[in-house]
């Protein structure tokens, strides 16, 4: 067998976890789902669950996906507020409704529905911060009736307070050689409200067919959606390409791109024959990557590729 766990560095706190489970032969689903609750639950990871960057109206809303990739069944959820575990919510979306992706206050009726752990997911220092944010960069004529303002310009401005963090993101191969991924996200920090990264986007913020491989990514979820990145990853290997010309050949999709938001992106793919490959595209600094193979007593941490577009 050839068990595989490659998560990104914001995984820290569940890859542990991840990797055990699925050296007892647990299944990939299992698995991803307990190690990526311990990231949102972690609020020292700030791109991810509770401690996640609000919006531009200071609320967190959280994306994540789960998919399986024996059936193509999905699960996802977009916008969600008020729930600590939006993994587990969509991890339910895709074990219970004939639907993959729910966005705002329907995924939050049925994380109510289902008994999801509610929880305030804006801490006291990500208030502070965007508190910051707000006193610096919107001018006092502007606020009168806050929140019922133009927010436009406002998110041309947004800068992510946090350069080089990110999305957690699990791509699995299991004991029983199936394929799955999953995501979890606070998405772009200072985002305008309702804003939807990549990550609960099937396709393009992750993707896994047993078959053949998986790919998630993380950083400007803009790009991925607009070239559909973790879908033809995948795609591209379905096609004959090796692994490392898969990524190649979606590396080069995005540098098609014209306009936009065009920034960094992570490409994070593993095939069915247990190989991976992590490029940070447009990195200012080295990025790591938690590696895990069947055989190894833990975890390690591992420097990406970096690419220049
Ligand atoms: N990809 C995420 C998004 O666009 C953000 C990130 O990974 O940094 O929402």
């Amino acid at each position: 067998m050839n068990r595989i766990l490659v998560a990104n560095s914001e995984g820290t706190p569940g890859v542990a976890q991840a990797a055990e489970m699925l050296a007892a032969g647990a299944g990939g689903l299992d698995a991803i789902e307990a190690g990526i609750r311990l990231v949102e639950a972690d609020t020292s990871i700030r791109t991810v669950g509770r401690g996640g960057w609000p919006n531009l109206l200071g609320e967190v809303e959280l994306d994540a996906a789960i998919i399986d990739g024996n059936s193509f069944r999905s699960g996802a959820v977009g916008a969600l507020k008020g729930y600590l575990h939006p993994i587990s919510v969509a991890r339910a979306v895709l074990e219970r409704l004939p639907h993959e992706f729910l966005a705002g206050e329907g995924a939050a009726r049925f994380a109510e529905e289902i008994g999801a752990e509610k929880g305030d997911n804006l801490t006291p220092d990500s208030a502070r911060v965007w508190r910051e944010w707000f006193e610096e960069n919107v001018p006092p004529a502007a606020r009168g009736d806050w929140p019922d303002v133009p927010l436009a310009e406002l998110c041309q401005q947004a800068i992510d307070p946090e350069k080089g963090k990110d999305t957690t993101v699990y791509l699995t191969l299991d004991g029983r050689g199936e394929i799955m991924a999953g995501v979890s996200t606070s998405g772009w920090a200072w985002k305008y409200p309702g804003r939807l990264g990549d990550s609960p986007v099937i396709g393009a913020g992750c993707f896994a067919d047993t078959r053949y491989g998986a790919a998630a990514c993380t950083g400007t979820g803009e790009m991925a959606i607009r070239a559909g990145t973790s879908r033809a990853i995948v795609l591209y290997m379905k096609m004959g390409l090796s692994l490392t010309a898969a990524v190649d050949e979606a590396i080069e999709d995005l540098r098609r791109l014209q306009g936009g938001l065009l920034q960094r992106i992570t490409l994070h793919a593993i095939d069915r024959d247990g190989r991976h490959r992590v490029v940070a595209v447009n990195a200012e600094d080295q990025l790591y990557y938690w590696l895990w193979r069947e055989g190894d007593a833990a975890p390690r941490s591992e420097p990406t590729e970096i690419v220049a577009l």
